[in-house]
């Protein structure tokens, strides 16, 4: 294999960061490619909600079937640009958050279901968002019986392998197929 002399897009943006690009391999992160065709799935609190097509229809029509079961769930978060998520990252490391506890709670850019336009961040009326208690609601019971039909999984489960805190909210369409195709 030969050197590449030039540093990749991703190592790039991670310097500035502090963070070196073995971090992502020393955790066993995969990488995603960043979606490039996305639709606004919803809009509230003037803002519009991005994600793939696909990941969009299913979230609607898993959406409708939980408010037929008398469940509202609502988007706290959806796509996220791999810039957007780098700015998040510095943003907390100028307030002095420490970068291990900053890596705890979001993930490396990059390597972020956000970016691929197929993860979801799910709260409902009620309950603060991107909080662990959203698994006491009916909303999580719900999603756990019924978002696989729909081809959603709980991405980071209690003692997840990639490092991550217990994130109840945090839901991803066709994970499996996602990390078959990371690179
Ligand atoms: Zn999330």
């Amino acid at each position: 294999m030969s050197h590449d002399p030039q540093p990749s897009p991703l190592a790039h943006l991670l310097a500035p960061l502090g963070i070196p690009t073995s971090e992502i391999a020393r955790r066993r992160l995969p990488v995603f490619a960043e979606a490039q065709n996305l639709v606004v799935v919803e809009t509230h609190a003037a803002r519009g909600f991005l994600l793939q097509p696909r990941a969009a229809q299913a979230w609607r029509e898993m959406q409708a079937a939980a408010a037929a079961d008398g469940i509202v769930l609502e988007l706290v978060s959806a796509f996220r640009s791999i810039e957007r998520q780098a700015e998040l990252i510095r943003r907390k490391l100028d307030n002095g958050v420490a970068l291990a506890d900053i890596l705890s709670v979001l993930a490396i850019p990059g390597t972020s279901e956000h970016h691929t336009g197929c993860a979801v961040d799910v709260t409902t009326p009620g309950c603060p968002p991107a909080e662990e208690t959203f698994e006491d609601t009916a909303a999580f019971a719900w999603l756990n019986a019924h978002a696989a039909h729909y081809g959603f999984t709980l991405s980071f489960p209690r003692g997840n392998p990639e490092g991550y805190l217990y994130e109840p909210w945090h839901w991803c369409f066709e994970r499996d197929r996602l990390l078959t195709g990371a690179v």
